[in-house]
């Protein structure tokens, strides 16, 4: 079964963990390192707020602690999700908060052909299938896939990604630590391209953050479960594996991510110092080094020089969801 997984070759079955030893501290400034690329990469779902503006104040920090570039991607490739207007609000609202991407801003909704070819290649070489199932064939091992069962042929069916058994992935997360998942046993085969015909999220930003050159991917705690399907795409497509960091989440009271307990409050950006303030706090920075900073270039000039990445607490983690309940396999049709 290994063998014939090929693009997987260099993990023999008794080392199936795949483990980065370079991610163990890519906190850790370096001076004059200008292969350091970090980003901030939003799903256009809603305006930029509290919750948001700590991944993407997080990830400029850690990028300009590195002496590296900032980038910004647009992911909006489920149109079902998309808010009209959003992605525009949003990067207005980083250009107030002085945030400024180093190269032009990309969005996923334009580069389907770069998921097709990646798709194509896993096709050919026997990493991906067409599925025919529906959520309620999955129903009976929860929603995980592990081999098609479906009753009928669909007319457009999805294409997942094989995993196979006892198939694990481990990584050292920079600011959560180790991390590790059985892939095969928790998520199973997962999907690439919809029934509906959209791009998966896991595909999109592998192909993304390889095409780009991204380097560190600093992003919420509540993608930190996403990180096991992305490595084992890196491995199959053949492309590199960045370092992680999963910055602490905002939760309300239940636990839950805030904005999905209910309408987060969007940034104001005619007032983004106590946003930014605030967003320091959370990354566990000491609040005395932004006093007296009233417009956001000072504020942004001291951040910079106070900053210390070791600093980020793990935070509160989100209640681990159940696979079924972000399985992108389905869509609301079904
Ligand atoms: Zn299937």
């Amino acid at each position: 079964m290994w063998q014939a997984r090929r693009d997987f070759k260099v993990i023999p079955p008794r080392r199936r963990t795949l483990v980065n030893p370079s991610i163990q501290s890519p906190a850790a400034p370096t001076p004059g390192d200008r292969s350091h690329r970090g980003r901030f990469a939003p799903s256009p779902t809603g305006d930029l707020h509290a919750g948001s503006l700590l991944a993407a104040f997080g990830s400029w920090l850690l990028a300009r602690a590195a002496h590296g570039e900032w980038w910004v991607r647009i992911e909006d490739i489920d149109p079902a999700r998309e808010v009209p207007g959003a992605a525009q609000r949003q990067l207005e609202a980083l250009a107030a908060l002085g945030l400024h991407p180093d190269a032009a801003v990309v969005r996923q909704s334009g580069r389907g052909l770069l998921y097709q070819r990646a798709l194509e290649q896993l096709l050919d070489a026997g990493l991906a299938f067409a599925c025919h199932c529906s959520r309620t064939d999955l129903a009976a091992s929860g929603g995980i896939h592990r081999r098609c069962v479906g009753r009928r042929q669909r007319r457009n069916p999805s294409i997942r990604l094989r995993v196979l058994p006892g198939a694990q992935c481990s990584f050292i997360d920079a600011i959560q630590g180790p991390q590790s998942q059985d892939v095969a046993a928790e998520v199973g085969d997962f999907v690439l391209r919809r029934a509906d015909g959209h791009w998966a999220y896991q595909l999109a930003v592998v192909v993304d953050d390889a095409a780009q050159g991204i380097t560190e991917v600093v992003r919420g705690a509540d993608l930190l479960d996403s990180t096991p399907r992305q490595i084992l795409l890196q491995h199959a497509l053949g492309m590199p594996t960045p370092a992680y960091a999963h910055l602490p989440l905002l939760l309300d009271a239940q636990g839950r991510k805030l904005s999905k307990s209910g309408p987060a409050h969007p940034l104001d950006p005619t007032d983004p110092l106590p946003a930014l303030r605030n967003a320091w706090r959370v990354l566990g920075q000491d609040p005395r080094a932004l006093l007296g900073r009233h417009d956001v270039t000072s504020l942004l000039q001291s951040a910079r020089s106070a900053f210390d990445a070791v600093r980020i607490p793990a935070g509160q983690q989100p209640a681990r969801r159940t696979f079924a309940a972000h399985n992108e396999s389905f869509t609301a049709a079904e």
